[in-house]
């Protein structure tokens, strides 16, 4: 038996593990890489195994870093040097099927738009040869086919000598843990993979699962390690100021804008204005959702209104933020999100993308950066070199599509809303499979060197562990 991690080893996209156990060979997660600089070329290798021969793909959650190569597996036209692609199961939770399809189809069409316009520069420059989308459309929906629903906490054989079993783990709506039982002769090995793991006590979503109150003693654990060197400000905290901004500039009938990912953060936003504006802590504005895709997510809250927590079911919320905020607009065409462009009304904008390098927010942010008084407010990750960062970073003025534009408006960073489980919340995960007698060996991945190296010594001081940090393409083997 032995597991090798493909990705997100040392760093924190394309997350990615091998497990051969006898004659079975099995994903977990297959996620795009992004952002670092040979990206591209690295999503191109595909796995650097036979797609053909691989018996199943589990997959944690629906981020794009974790199913991301998903369709270039399953087409394998021979880009990766190898022939015939994949085309048995990809188990994941209901909810992680539904978004899959949402996220897969949006990367899908990205691609296409990006390979299409390169080759018209291309065409007018005269430069020779043509490029292909990293997949296409029609990949994307053949990947969709090969999807399998399996609901939490439920046994299931995979590949013979393989089963899994997926674990709530409280990152984004869907998102789990898996726990896998290895069986080859008499040997029997079990390997948990955390997932991401989100924070405890998030509005919406419930609470990740202790794996090991539930199964037992582990053999070796793969936990994310993104935030294993800190842990966020509480989010009390962080409501509270985001509060003050939505009253102050309601009072002053001024433009809240909140770039936001489309799916998790955009939704865990309405609710905490629904919560505000219910609870009668801040004054009432208009709120528009303006992300088709955020939209498509936001309607998944109420097909899978099971997954909530307790306090979101008190409330009767039962995944209709309408319901919850009845100020809410969805914006679904480009007219409808233009007419906001040009309007001075007060109101609290929500656009994609996340770190404002493409999508509505773009628009909003050029009709809105150079106004006194508007507020934006940034509420996720900010990858370097993006216009998201520049913000954060306090630049004085920016250009968007060609225009220089004065950034006048205030800037708000408030860093304690992620999705992500800091160095305490990751410990008291672990806690549940380390803190036994017979203590499994842990692989530290999904995590830059050093917040890896930060928790890998928590570690070692709680439960006396020495962590593995392994490194990509290098097996473990046992
Ligand atoms: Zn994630």
């Amino acid at each position: 038996m032995r597991i090798t991690p493909l990705g997100a080893a040392g760093g924190v996209t394309g997350s990615c593990y091998l497990i051969e156990c006898g004659l079975s060979r099995v994903l977990v997660d297959c996620g795009m890489f992004q952002g670092e600089p040979d990206a591209d070329a690295r999503n191109l290798e595909c796995v650097g195994i036979n797609p053909a021969k691989l018996d199943a793909v589990v997959l944690t959650h629906a981020h794009l870093d974790h199913c991301g190569r998903l369709p270039i597996l399953v087409k394998c036209d021979g880009v990766c040097g190898l022939q015939g692609g994949f085309g048995k199961k990809i188990w994941a939770t209901p909810a992680t099927v539904d978004l899959s399809r949402i996220i897969l189809l949006d990367s899908a069409n990205i691609q296409e738009g990006d390979a299409a316009r390169e080759n018209i520069r291309r065409e007018r420059s005269g430069e020779d040869g043509q490029v292909s989308p990293l997949y296409t459309i029609a990949d994307a929906e053949a990947t969709m086919n090969l999807f399998a629903p399996l609901a939490l906490s439920t046994p299931q054989e995979v590949a013979p000598g393989i089963t899994i079993q997926f674990h709530e783990s409280g990152h984004i709506l869907g998102s789990a843990s898996v726990s896998m039982t290895l069986r080859q002769g008499s040997v029997t090995k079990l390997v948990v993979f955390s997932g991401d793991i989100g924070p405890r006590g998030s509005p919406l979503l419930r609470d990740f699962e202790r794996v090991g109150t539930v199964l037992g003693d582990a053999d070796l654990v793969f936990c994310e390690s993104t935030y294993g060197d800190r842990d966020h400000r509480p989010l009390g905290e962080t409501v509270d100021e985001f509060r003050g901004i939505l009253e102050k500039t309601a009072w002053e009938k001024k433009k809240v804008i909140i770039p936001s990912f489309a799916v998790g953060r955009a939704q865990q936003m309405l609710y905490h204005i629904a919560e505000l504006y219910n609870s009668g802590r801040c004054p009432r504005a208009p709120v528009y959702l303006d992300s088709p895709m955020a939209i498509r997510a936001m309607e998944l809250y109420r097909t899978h209104a099971n997954l909530m927590d307790k306090y979101a079911r008190a409330t009767g919320f039962g995944g209709d933020f309408q319901k919850l905020l009845p100020e809410l607009a969805l914006l679904l065409t480009g007219e409808d999100s233009r007419k906001l462009n040009n309007s001075w009304d007060p109101g609290i904008i929500i656009a994609s993308s996340g770190m404002c390098e493409g999508g509505r927010i773009v628009h909003h942010l050029k009709h809105n950066l150079w106004k006194k008084g508007v507020a934006i407010v940034l509420v996720g990750f900010m990858g370097r070199g993006t216009l998201g960062r520049m913000l954060v970073d306090g630049v004085r003025e920016v250009y968007i599509q060609r225009t220089r534009i004065a950034v006048r408006a205030t800037i708000h960073t408030l860093g304690g809303f992620s999705a992500h489980a800091g160095q305490t919340d990751l410990l008291e995960w672990l806690d549940s499979l380390a803190g036994k007698k017979n203590k499994p060996r842990i692989a530290l991945t999904h995590g830059e060197d050093l917040p890896r190296r930060a928790l890998a010594t928590k570690i070692e001081q709680r439960w006396g562990i020495k962590s593995l940090l392994p490194s990509r393409g290098v097996p473990i083997e046992f």
